[in-house]
C-alpha cells in the first residue's frame, strides 16, 4: 500500500477522549483511515482492583464514542510490540501514532517500540496530550527542573497553553476491521467482584460525562477556594478520575476555567493551581522516576520506618478500623466511591506514615488498589510529600491531628457520620456501604463497637517526633 494513503494506527492508552486529543488530530488532518486501537499488556495488567476496573468502564465508554462517529476500538491483548507489529501486517498500517506518558517503565516500553518500528520502515509520532506542560519545557532560571511547587506555578501561570482540539465529526475508517477481542472476556473487574456494585453508582465514565461534571463544576467555581478543603461539602471538581484516564484533557479544563472566572472571586486561580499541582507531579516523576518507588530525598532510607505491611496496626489502616474516626471515615470514603477528599488523604497518609511511623510506599501501594482515580505522579508524590521524604514537602514535623482537622473541616460532623456506622442506631447508607462493600474474610460489621485508636494521637505524635528527633533527617 503507499505508504501515504495507507492506516494510521492510533494507540490509545490513559487518553479516552476524541476531543482535546493531539494524537486524533493529526490522524485525521492526514485524512488516511485509522485504526483505534487499545492493549491490554503487562502495564495494564499490573493495575490495582479499582483502577482497572474503571480503565474498563471507560473503555467501554469510549467504544461506544467512537462507534458514533464512524470508527471502532480494537481491543487486542499481548506485548505492545508484538500487538502493534502483527496489527501493522494485518492492515498495511504505515504509521503508529500515541500520545506521551510519562512513567518510566512506559518511556522504556515506548522507546523500544519506536527504535524497532522504525527499523521496519514504519513511522512512529508521540504527542502531547496528557499534560499542559511538557515537563522538559519548564526549568528555573538555572535550567533546572523545579524543585519547589511555587516558583514552577509562577513560571508556568502566565504562559499560553494552546486551544484544545475540537472533536472530529468522522473518522476515516480502514477497508477492513481487523479483528478485535471482547472487552468482557478481559475481566477487567475481576479483583473488584463484591466491591464493584457498591462503587458503581457513584462513577459515570465517559468524556462525556467528564465534560457535563466540568460544567457543573464552573457553576461554582467561585466557591472553590472557601470549600475546596471542607470535608462537609461538595467543593471540589472531582474531575480526577476523568484527568487519570484522559477521558478529558488538560487544556480543555483550562481554558473553560479562565472564561469562567470572570468574577474576581480567585476560585478560578486557585483551581488552576491546583490543576498545576499535577503538573508538578508529572514534573518530578519525569526528572526523578524514583519517585515512584524509593524515596525522594534519599537521608530518608535510615528512618526507622516499619517496612512490614502486616502488622496489626497497618491491617487496621487498611480494614479503615484504626479506632481514629476522622482517618477511618477517609479510607471508607475510598472503599466505597473509589476517591477519597484530598484532605482526608493528607490525613490517613499522616496517620499511617507519622503515628504509625509506615513506611508511605505502603499505604501508597493501597491507594494504588483501591482508587479509581489513581494516577502514578500524583499518588507518589501525595505520599512522599505528607511523609516528609517527598520533593518540597511537609516538615516531618508537621503531624495532622485528626481531630483538629475534624473541628477545623468538618465542624458539625457530617462527613463521620457520612462514613462512620459502628455507634449509631440508625447509621446513613453510605456508612453501611462500608460494609457490603469489604470482602467478607474481614469479618466486619457495623453493629460491632468502635475500638479505642490502635495508637493513640498523643502517643503517635511523640513517637515519632522523638524518631524524628534521633534521626535527625536533614529537611
Ligand atoms: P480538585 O481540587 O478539583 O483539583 C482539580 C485537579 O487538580 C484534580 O482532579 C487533580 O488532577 C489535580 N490536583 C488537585 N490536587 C492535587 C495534588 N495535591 N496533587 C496532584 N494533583 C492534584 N490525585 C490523583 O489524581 N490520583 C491519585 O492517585 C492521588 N493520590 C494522592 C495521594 C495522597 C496521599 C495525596 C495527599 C493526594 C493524592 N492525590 C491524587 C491528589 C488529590 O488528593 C486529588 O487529585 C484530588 O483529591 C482529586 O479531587 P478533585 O478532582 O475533586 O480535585
Amino acid at each position: 500500500m503507499d505508504p501515504g494513503h495507507s492506516p494510521i494506527i492510533l494507540w490509545f492508552r490513559r487518553d479516552l477522549r476524541l476531543r482535546d486529543y493531539p494524537a486524533l488530530t493529526a490522524a485525521v488532518r492526514s485524512g488516511r483511515p485509522i485504526v483505534p486501537v487499545f492493549i491490554l499488556d503487562d502495564q495494564v495488567q499490573a493495575l490495582g482492583a479499582a483502577p482497572k476496573w474503571r480503565l474498563g468502564l471507560g473503555l467501554e465508554a469510549f467504544a461506544k464514542a467512537l462507534d458514533q462517529i464512524g470508527s471502532n476500538l480494537i481491543l487486542r491483548r499481548g506485548t505492545a510490540l508484538r500487538v502493534l507489529k502483527d496489527l501493522i501486517h494485518e492492515t498495511g498500517a504505515g504509521a503508529v501514532f500515541w500520545s506521551r506518558a510519562y512513567d518510566p517503565k512506559a518511556i522504556n516500553r515506548d522507546k523500544h517500540i519506536k527504535a524497532s518500528l522504525n527499523e521496519q520502515g514504519i513511522e512512529v509520532r508521540s504527542f502531547a496530550g496528557h499534560l499542559l506542560f511538557e515537563p522538559w519545557t519548564i526549568a528555573t532560571k538555572a535550567g533546572q527542573p523545579f524543585r519547589v511547587f511555587t516558583p514552577m506555578w509562577r513560571s508556568v501561570s502566565g504562559r499560553d497553553v494552546a486551544m484544545p482540539e475540537p472533536t472530529p465529526a468522522r473518522i476515516a475508517k480502514p477497508d477492513l476491521w481487523p479483528a478485535s477481542d471482547r472487552l468482557s472476556d478481559w475481566n477487567l473487574d475481576r479483583d473488584m467482584q463484591r466491591g464493584a456494585t457498591i462503587v458503581r453508582p457513584f462513577v459515570r465514565p465517559g468524556e462525556a460525562a467528564a465534560l457535563d461534571q466540568l460544567d457543573r463544576f464552573l457553576e461554582n467555581i467561585d466557591h472553590y477556594q472557601e470549600a475546596r478543603d471542607r470535608l462537609d461539602q461538595v467543593g471540589t471538581s472531582d474531575l480526577s478520575e476523568y484527568l487519570s484516564l484522559g477521558e478529558i484533557g488538560p487544556r480543555t479544563i483550562w481554558h473553560r476555567v479562565q472564561n469562567a472566572d470572570r468574577t474576581g472571586s480567585r476560585g478560578g486561580e486557585a483551581f488552576l493551581r491546583q490543576l498545576v499541582w499535577r503538573e508538578f507531579a508529572y514534573h518530578l516523576m519525569y526528572h526523578w522516576p524514583h519517585l515512584l518507588t524509593d524515596n525522594w530525598k534519599p537521608e530518608w532510607d535510615a528512618f526507622p520506618w516499619n517496612t512490614d505491611p502486616d502488622t496489626p496496626e497497618v491491617r487496621a489502616w487498611k480494614l479503615a478500623r484504626t479506632g481514629v474516626p476522622l482517618v477511618d471515615a477517609g479510607l471508607r470514603q475510598m472503599y466505597v466511591t473509589g476517591r477519597m477528599h484530598n484532605r482526608a488523604r493528607m490525613i490517613v497518609a499522616s496517620y499511617l506514615t507519622k503515628h504509625l511511623m509506615t513506611h508511605w510506599k505502603i499505604g501508597a501501594d493501597w491507594f494504588a488498589e483501591c482508587l479509581i482515580d489513581w494516577d502514578p505522579a500524583a499518588n507518589a508524590m501525595g505520599w512522599q510529600w505528607v511523609a516528609g521524604c517527598g520533593p518540597d514537602a511537609a516538615p516531618y514535623f508537621r503531624i495532622f491531628n485528626p481531630e483538629t482537622q475534624r473541628e477545623r473541616f468538618d465542624p458539625h460532623s457530617t462527613y463521620l457520620k457520612r462514613w462512620i456506622a459502628e455507634g449509631r442506631s440508625d447509621p446513613s447508607p453510605t456508612a453501611r456501604a462500608y460494609f457490603s462493600a469489604i470482602p467478607r474474610s474481614w469479618g466486619l460489621s457495623h453493629e460491632d463497637s468502635y475500638g479505642a485508636p490502635v495508637v493513640g494521637l498523643k502517643e503517635g505524635r511523640i513517637r515519632a517526633l522523638d524518631a524524628y528527633e534521633t534521626r535527625k533527617v536533614p529537611v
